[in-house]
């Protein structure tokens, strides 16, 4: 840690939806962020984007971008250099099933352990891994309350690409943080839900396509499935506590809000877009159906073990860190429609 500035934090994917909250609210609290982006053409829309949420648009000359990216090592020790905390946030969110899933494995776990690597050989005290619940529910039962003991099985039929993704890299990153090379680096692992709420900036993310494709009457009914919705500004919250709190090290914190079901969802955008002259689409699809459309599309192969099969999940202890309950998930989906339509992604 010796020469290692007390503040500096790098962000990993600066471009992407959640990072963009967690870096807003790291230079709020006063830290110097560095973000990564694959490429740095990206790097006046996104400041400008970011300068728009900061609470003192001046916090934003404590932030820089460097070039790095997953699939390469090119980058990491430069990015790392100097910081004392990482959250790695990056990772492929792909909107459809890739055609091969390694396009999705690869950068997620082999890019993970670059990143990690990179930090352990700079000194950095602590590595925050942006996971998912993906990591925890896929491919396992779900008749009892899953709890951050509970790991998905990456191989059981019908995990999709993401989902192995996300299991195989944070079982790779838990492997390298026990072994020598980690040294006495500390890690934690926030695995968040089905994370909606305000874009920074226009650009919206994979899990904002739920509530896209219903603004815009792309889908046709609602099928019957349970996503644990959580906002992204708690989800970044629980971020910067995890990465600092002396109890956080060597846990995971699954971050979600209470299971609710498409309907549900569907009913409240309903409501409050009816004003607006916006209708929702909130009848029912049967699962055969979905199975029907799922022979020829496997996007909507990859939703099949979810339907009819809720989880519950025990979130407690990232709200204990927070000292907070989670923003309402009704408040959440109509603050996410709000920012869509004003982002012009309603039509
Ligand atoms: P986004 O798609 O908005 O952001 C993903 C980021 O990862 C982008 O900045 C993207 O960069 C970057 N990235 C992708 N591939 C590479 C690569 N090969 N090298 C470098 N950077 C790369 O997704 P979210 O903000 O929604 O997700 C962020 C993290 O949170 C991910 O790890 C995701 O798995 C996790 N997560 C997300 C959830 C959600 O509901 N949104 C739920 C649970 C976990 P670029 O702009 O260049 O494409």
């Amino acid at each position: 840690m010796q020469g290692n500035s007390p503040s500096t934090v790098l962000v990993t994917g600066a471009t992407g939806f959640i990072a963009r909250h967690v870096i807003v609210q790291l230079l709020d609290a006063g830290f110097t962020v560095r973000g990564t982006v694959r490429s740095l053409r990206s790097e006046a829309a996104l400041r400008a984007d970011l300068e728009t949420a900061l609470q003192d648009r001046t916090c934003i000359q404590r932030f820089t971008l460097v070039e790095a990216d997953l699939n390469r090592d090119k980058g990491w020790s430069e990015a790392v250099a100097g910081c004392r905390y990482v959250q790695h946030v990056a990772s492929p969110v792909p909107m459809q099933a890739p055609k091969n899933p390694e396009e999705v494995i690869r950068p997620a776990r082999d890019g993970t352990l670059r990143v990690l690597r990179a930090a352990a050989a700079a000194g950095v005290e602590r590595f925050v891994y942006t996971s998912s619940v993906s990591a925890v529910v896929s491919g396992v039962p779900r008749n009892r309350v899953l709890t951050a003991d509970d790991w998905s099985d990456a191989e059981a039929s019908g995990v999709g690409p993401y989902e192995r993704s996300k299991t195989l890299a944070e079982r790779a990153a838990w492997t390298f943080v026990g072994s020598a090379e980690a040294d006495v680096m500390q890690f934690a692992v926030v695995n968040p839900g089905a994370v909606i709420g305000p874009l920074i900036g226009t650009e919206a993310s994979t899990s904002h396509e739920l509530i896209r494709k219903l603004l815009a009457r792309e889908v046709p009914g609602i099928p019957d499935l349970c996503v644990a919705v959580v906002d992204v500004r708690d989800v970044a919250a629980v971020h910067l506590a995890v990465m600092t709190a002396p109890e956080a090290n060597g846990r995971r914190y699954l971050t979600a809000g209470p299971s609710c079901s498409l309907r549900d969802i569907a009913q409240v955008l309903a409501q409050h877009c009816a004003p607006r002259g916006i209708r929702i689409p909130v009848w029912p699809i049967p699962k055969w159906l979905i199975q029907l459309v799922a022979v020829f599309d496997k996007t909507a192969a990859l939703a099949l073990p979810d339907i009819n099969n809720p989880f519950s999940l025990e979130c407690s202890p990232a709200m204990q860190l927070l000292r907070r309950p989670w923003r309402p998930w009704p408040e959440v989906v109509r603050e996410t429609a709000d920012s869509l339509i004003a982002a012009g992604h309603a039509r």
